[in-house]
């Protein structure tokens, strides 16, 4: 009988004989089949992925060496390419695309054995908090079908979340990966900037996007971590540093953390009551635990939104550029032979209202007229967030804070306020201005019998400490 609890007891009850991959695969095809109103996965590679698990079966069987992820049943989000499968970026415009490479982290997966069973929905060029700007539907949060699951990577929260894959890849460009596992219930991590390769991930903000990972326990988003990261020569922004044996790293002994929280994180006004008082409480059990934990000043949190706003947009009106209706991608159908029509239409019918949105105000922040007052402006915050992380650093360890200000919403509940649902981003979007790893943990469930997640994050590279504090966090009692 095939049960899942993590990578390390799968491959142990592989080995025993009491599970094959093949058996494995077929329980997550079930129970994708059996919850299609989640609308978690775009794609499920059924014949693809059954193929794949009996050839593993059989390699096993013969005695050869096991990858690192053999026979782990994986989902990709929608904006991570899988040479000869589609990838949409859950877009109108990409709808009939398909990859002619493999991302590089989807190399790394396949060749440590991982099989991967679908391609996950998202919000459309993961641009969103809520999956609900995915031009193929919402998706539905599995604790509660009328919420949302988070955004942008809903869909490879959601797989986790309903055991529907044992791990999913998603992107994180200002908390993709660690808001929707906050709502979801779920391990969400996104690497330091620079560790995992970003080739073959569809561009939102290059200078913010990172490859992160859902799974549902420490010790497996470390596995996969050690998988995926690492140099590459077709991202010259991944770092050559060294990849440690994170998984390994977990088996050190329990250390004590200097631990720092913003004062202005917790006692922000659009802070849920309950989830500031869960967050406080567990800062007293860390403390019993003889962790310190320290209130610092972050007088700079107002700026982190409006920030991350205006580069991101600005990153993103540039790098959709290439999709005018000319080179690949959704064309426009009309008469006469105009070129800028075509562009036009092409773009206008392609991408959804967000995107457009997000577009015109890149393109508005950078034009002649506006960019000191605006790019130049953010550029420079950017900067002054870089020092005073350093300088954070020297003193403390890791920094904690609730991952979003709120449980899941109910789908349709912030539609109308782009605003409002920026504002969310408020805890994640720091670790992407200023590159350094995040992680949020379920650690805590909401008197409305949502679940909420701690983040933390540790500086740059720093991922061993990040992995090892977030191993001691979720062994703390509830
Ligand atoms: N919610 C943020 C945004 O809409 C984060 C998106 C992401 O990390 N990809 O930009």
């Amino acid at each position: 009988m095939f049960r899942f609890s993590t990578i390390k007891d799968y491959h142990t009850t592989l080995q025993n004989g009491q599970t094959t991959c093949v058996e494995a695969v077929r329980c997550y095809l079930g129970s994708i089949k059996e919850r299609p109103q989640l609308n978690a996965f775009l794609e499920v590679y059924e014949t693809e992925a059954l193929e794949r698990a009996a050839a593993l079966d059989q390699e096993r069987q013969q005695g050869k060496a096991l990858g690192k992820l053999h026979g782990v049943v994986v989902g990709l989000k929608d904006v991570i390419s899988y040479k000869g499968h589609a990838v949409s970026a859950a877009s109108h415009i990409l709808e009939n695309f398909t990859a002619v490479y493999n991302a590089t982290a989807v190399e790394k997966l396949l060749a440590e054995g991982a099989i991967i069973i679908g391609r996950q929905n998202c919000d459309e060029f993961a641009m969103g908090s809520s999956n609900e700007n995915s031009a193929f539907g919402p998706v539905r949060n599995a604790i509660d079908e009328s919420r949302v699951p988070g955004g942008s990577s809903g869909g490879s929260a959601v797989a986790v979340q309903a055991g529907l894959c044992m791990i999913s890849l998603g992107s994180d460009t200002g908390g993709s990966v660690r808001q929707p596992a906050d709502f979801c219930g779920v391990v969400g991590l996104k690497p330091t900037y620079g560790r995992v390769s970003r080739y073959g991930l569809i561009a939102y903000a290059s200078s913010f996007d990172q490859i992160g990972i859902f799974a549902g326990s420490v010790e497996d988003a470390a596995l996969a971590l050690e998988v995926i990261a690492g140099a590459d020569d077709f991202d010259s922004t991944v770092s050559p540093r060294e990849v440690p044996a994170y998984s390994a790293e977990l088996a050190a002994p329990d250390k004590r953390y200097r631990i720092a929280y913003f004062k202005e994180a917790l006692e922000h006004p659009g802070l849920d009551p309950a989830i500031r008082a869960s967050v406080e409480a567990f800062i007293k059990k860390l403390t019993d635990q003889g962790h310190t934990v320290t209130a610092i000043d972050f007088e700079l949190l107002e700026y982190v939104v409006p920030t991350y706003y205006v580069l991101t947009t600005a990153e993103a009106s540039s790098n959709l550029s290439r999709f005018d209706g000319v080179k690949y991608g959704y064309r426009a159908d009309i008469a006469g032979g105009d070129l800028t029509e075509l562009y036009k239409a092409s773009r206008s019918e392609g991408f959804g209202k967000e995107v457009q949105r997000r577009i015109m105000l890149g393109t508005f922040v950078l034009s002649a007229g506006y960019f000191d007052a605006y790019f130049t402006k953010a550029q420079q915050v950017r900067q002054i967030l870089h020092q005073r992380t350093r300088a954070i650093f020297t003193e403390f360890d890791a920094i904690i804070s609730p991952t979003v200000p709120a449980t899941a919403f109910r789908i349709g509940e912030k539609s109308n306020d782009p605003v409002e649902m920026f504002l969310a981003d408020i805890y994640t979007v720091f670790a992407n201005l200023v590159g350094i790893p995040g992680i949020s943990l379920p650690l805590f469930k909401h008197p409305n019998g949502l679940p909420f997640g701690l983040q933390v994050m540790t500086s740059h590279f720093d991922e061993v400490s990040l992995l090892r504090l977030s191993r001691q966090l979720t062994a703390i009692p509830g």
